[in-house]
């Protein structure tokens, strides 16, 4: 298994969907429903604007209730082909109404649990290790975190690879004893430097870090630092982020 700088990885998967945008003409429109200065919906529109896709950011107030949201939302899925939601959603907008109100065939991240294409950040994940070689058939992987948009579709695709697959939680009792013996660790619990060394045993080949949380004004993944150097850890950011947003793109494009 080789071990692939993803910024490289990611900017030759870019390039092959510039081509294929081109090559196919494909016309396509992504509505983003977030705040245009946050990093991830910046790095989309420029993912966007870099291979050929059309993407316009639907930004609110913090405060919007769910009525004006879903009004948003319902803007957005008119005008576009697929549409994608920032999540944690604004405090007050209740997030079981939109996701049954929000239409599944242009839900892009499967945020309501209901739409054709896989989750991105799982899909983008397992087209790394992919490319990593990453030998899955028997591998015992480890899965922290069990969302619908992460953990579980995550687990399932490990699953599907042939891996021995353990999910953890945050019930589950001794997290060690699972990690320690993980070929693969997949952290994606969104505890700020919160998986520590000690948690792995050497012979691990990748933690996939996952997390992206604000600490002292900075993006920090799940995985302490103090891990990298011990075994191969994803940087965040530039890891994991920049694999769903191809992901994502990849599947607008082939839909
Ligand atoms: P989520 O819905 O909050 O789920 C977190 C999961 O972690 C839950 O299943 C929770 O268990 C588990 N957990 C929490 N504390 C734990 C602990 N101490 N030990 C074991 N498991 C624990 O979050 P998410 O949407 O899956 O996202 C996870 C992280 O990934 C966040 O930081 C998010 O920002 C990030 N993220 C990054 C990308 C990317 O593109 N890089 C994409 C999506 C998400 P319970 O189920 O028991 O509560």
């Amino acid at each position: 298994m080789e071990i692939l700088n993803i910024k490289e990885f990611t900017s030759s998967w870019k390039e092959k969907l510039k081509h294929d945008v081109w090559f196919y003409d494909i016309d396509r429109r992504i509505g983003i429903i977030g705040h245009a200065n946050m990093p991830y919906v910046k790095g989309l529109v420029r993912d966007c604007a870099e291979i050929g896709i059309i993407a316009k950011v639907y930004d609110y107030d913090e405060d919007i209730n769910t009525i004006d949201y879903l009004k948003l939302v319902y803007g957005a899925e008119t005008y576009n082909d697929y549409i994608i939601l920032q999540t944690p959603l604004p405090p007050a907008v209740d997030a079981q109404e939109i996701k049954k109100h929000m239409n599944a065939s242009k839900d892009i991240d499967n945020f309501t649990g209901r739409s054709k294409l896989v989750a991105n950040t799982p899909l983008g994940i397992v087209r790394y290790l992919d490319a990593c070689g990453f030998e899955y058939e028997g591998a015992d992987a480890v899965v922290i975190g069990r969302s619908d948009v992460v953990g579980k579709p995550m687990a399932q695709m490990l699953l599907d690879k042939n891996c021995t697959v353990t999910i953890c939680h945050s019930k589950t009792q001794y997290l060690q004893r699972y990690s320690n013996w993980a070929d693969l660790v997949v952290v994606a619990a969104g505890k700020p430097e919160w998986f520590f060394p000690n948690m792995m045993a050497g012979s691990a080949k990748l933690v996939v870090d996952v997390g992206i949380n604000e600490k002292d004004g900075k993006i920090v993944g799940d995985v302490h630092p103090y891990h990298h150097g011990v075994i191969p850890v994803t940087p965040v950011p530039g890891g994991v982020g920049l694999l769903t947003r191809c992901a994502l793109l990849e599947q607008v494009i082939n839909t």
